[in-house]
């Protein structure tokens, strides 16, 4: 993905407005018709027949007839395709939400060539072709790769738009050096590499922490729907999106690095989704420390997991390996001895058994590089998972 600042003229974002609503309108309507679905059941909406809803909706509704047919048939398939990943056992993602106004806004268009086109107009301008809105220029901040198969324009938090030119990030050769490498994911330091390295993502600067801390309070403060509450909104929104922008770059050039310098990349395989959904419960059962795993979440999301595993998968297809999690913190990597009590404390790993001293983090990811997979007997895998879990929400809370 690369990612670029639009600039639509008014006329035009009046209308990149309208798309993104239907956007919206069409994967809310799709979300609700799969609510009461559950995978193995038979019997759901298939595309086809959403696509038939879509053209009686069109007939139905003025506003989403005046609008862009492509635009609303893409956010059907982008459905589809999200339902698909959902319903796949191999590699099982959450399940497709609601999307919100001002929160989730976006669309994308697909087949460059036939159905859009871009062009450079000058040296730092850019244009790229929307259904309904035309050439809309965006900053031409660097080449756009080649190979580009589609776009996505979304509008962050702050009201600022974007254009990505999605293609398949481009291969990374492998070194041909041999050496494995293990990542260990944590939330104080984002990535431990068995070399030694702790790579952290940078996040807000001390003084922006105490920016948005102070924005907050004065958020939950100002009077619903007072001009006051949008204003603080708006300058909330830069900070996030200011947030999100530094670990989405983290994320590339790390992946980069790492698929450069080494053959083979293990990874934990920690269902990241799976702990993020336990944390939060359910109504009837609301999760035990809730509002200490919502820090622990928040943690893990700020920490760009997620988007370097998956960066290193693209860019270094079947040289990343997941490796099971269970006793990675707890083993000494100098003797293999397995004992909860060697991890000292978050940051030091203090071998029970031979005296190994080192960072907790590396300690661990020089056992994932070696792919110790120790499966214990007796449903142990499980309660490994537990352990891994509230081993990350110490290290949070700082316990
Ligand atoms: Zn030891």
């Amino acid at each position: 993905m690369s990612r670029y600042r639009l600039l639509p003229s008014l006329a035009q974002e009046a209308v990149l407005r309208n798309h993104c609503a239907h956007a919206r309108y069409v994967w809310n309507l799709a979300v609700e018709q799969y609510q009461h679905w559950r995978p193995g059941r038979a019997s759901a909406p298939r595309y086809l027949e959403q696509s038939r809803q879509l053209t009686e909706a069109r007939a139905e509704h003025d506003w989403l007839r005046a609008g862009s047919q492509t635009v609303q048939q893409q956010a059907l398939r982008d459905f589809a395709q999200a339902m698909a990943a959902f319903c796949d056992p191999g590699n099982p993602t959450g399940r497709p939400s609601w999307r919100k106004a001002g929160r989730n806004e976006g669309f994308r268009i697909v087949g460059h060539g036939s159905q859009w086109d871009l062009r450079r107009v000058s040296r730092k301008v850019g244009q790229v072709w929307v259904p309904k809105a035309g050439w809309v220029r965006f900053r031409w901040s660097r080449a756009v790769p080649a190979g580009v198969k589609s776009y996505r324009v979304t509008m962050d938090r702050a009201g600022r738009w974007h254009v990505a030119f999605a293609t398949i990030p481009a291969l990374v050769p492998a070194p041909g050096n041999g050496v494995a490498v293990g990542i260990d994911r944590g939330v104080a330091v984002s990535a431990a590499l068995s070399t030694g390295e702790l790579l952290r993502v940078p996040g807000l600067s001390g003084r922006e922490a105490a920016r948005r801390r102070r924005l907050e309070r004065r958020f939950a403060r100002a009077r619903r729907g007072s001009g006051r509450r949008k204003r603080v909104k708006l300058a909330l929104g830069r900070l996030w999106a200011r947030e999100a922008d530094r670990r989405k770059d983290w994320a590339e050039k790390a992946s980069t690095d790492i698929a450069r310098r080494f053959d083979l990349i293990r990874v934990e395989d920690l269902q990241i989704k799976n702990m993020i959904r336990s944390a939060k419960g359910t109504v009837e059962e609301p999760g035990r420390n809730v509002r200490a795993k919502a820090g622990l979440n928040r943690g893990i999301l700020r920490s760009g997991w997620g988007l370097l595993v998956r960066r290193l998968e693209q860019k270094a297809p079947g040289r990343v390996e997941k490796v099971s999690p269970v006793f990675t913190s707890q083993r000494c990597s100098a003797c293999g001895q397995v004992d909860a009590k060697s991890r000292e404390s978050q940051a030091r790993f203090v071998c029970t058994a031979c005296g190994y001293v080192g960072n907790a983090d590396v300690n661990a990811a020089i056992n994932i590089a070696a792919g110790h997979a120790v499966t214990a007997r007796g449903g142990c895998r499980d309660a490994g998972l537990v352990n891994r879990e509230l081993q990350l929400l110490a290290s949070f809370t700082g316990l």
